[in-house]
């Protein structure tokens, strides 16, 4: 038994062979810390032609998904007590980092892929949260589902090679990562900052703190919180001049 589970409803299961090719996923798939069950939504549509969709009720463009097959796919899954179902859908909550954190008290997620048009407004009883990805649309669910089981699974403990990998980077705080540089000292004439081959880890810190705070001001201000610039021991005109 794996220690999380994804239960994902889609009528494209062969777009999560992608999932298999993701370095750390398909790690934690090997190391059975995940398990991806794909339930293909065409196995429980309707009459010899297994009907998923139809026209949507008052005319307009396209087609929309049925509610029974989903319903039916859904019922389906066996459920853990510390399980979740997500609605894929443009018009959902905006994920976010906490989001995925939040999710892993839990132990199974169901997810509900949509396609063509969406899905008939019923299916929005099924779910315990909607989610978006982002504020623009695609054509089915399937890419923001792989996004959410791409998100949580290098959170999972044994996922990542080092752990502490997780702590400094973006949307882990209200700031954005430091940046970060590689060998060569001296690439095309772009030199590593000298604080970091100097050796002084206080020196390190410092620059580090100095620089997330500079990005996220230039940035991303909107993600800063007002403490971020008074724990720092400078004022926004400080930032200003970085
Ligand atoms: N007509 C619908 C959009 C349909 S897009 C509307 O205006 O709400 C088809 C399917 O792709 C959706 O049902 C959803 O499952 C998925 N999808 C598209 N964009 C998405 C996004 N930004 N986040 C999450 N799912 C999305």
């Amino acid at each position: 038994m794996s220690s999380f589970n994804f239960d994902v409803i889609t009528l494209f299961p062969k777009a999560f062979e992608l999932i298999n090719n993701l370095g750390v996923i398909t790690r934690a798939l090997d190391k059975n810390l995940i398990d991806v069950n794909l339930h293909d939504l065409r196995e429980f549509g309707e009459g010899s032609y297994k009907q998923v969709d139809d026209k949507p009720y008052g005319g307009g463009a396209g087609m929309v998904l049925k509610p029974e097959p989903i319903y039916k796919a859904h019922e389906s899954i066996r459920k853990s007590p510390k399980s979740k179902t997500l609605l894929m859908t443009p018009q959902g909550k905006v994920l976010k980092q906490k989001d995925l954190l939040r999710w892993l008290n839990l132990d199974q997620i169901i997810i509900i892929c949509g396609q063509y048009e969406g899905f008939d407004e019923r299916v929005r009883c099924l779910a315990d949260e909607e989610v978006s990805i982002g504020d623009y649309v695609l054509s089915g669910g399937e890419i923001p589902a792989i996004s959410i089981i791409n998100g949580l699974t290098r959170l999972l403990p044994g996922t990542l090679g080092d752990p502490d990998s997780l702590v400094d980077e973006s949307h882990n705080s209200s700031l954005l990562e430091y940046p970060q540089y590689t060998r060569p000292q001296v690439f095309r004439n772009m030199k590593v900052p000298d604080v970091l081959t100097n050796g002084n880890h206080k020196d390190i810190r410092l620059w580090r703190k100095e620089q997330q705070l500079k990005r996220t001001f230039n940035r991303r201000r909107d993600l800063m919180k007002s403490n971020d610039i008074k724990k720092f021991d400078c004022d926004e005109n400080d930032l200003r001049r970085f």
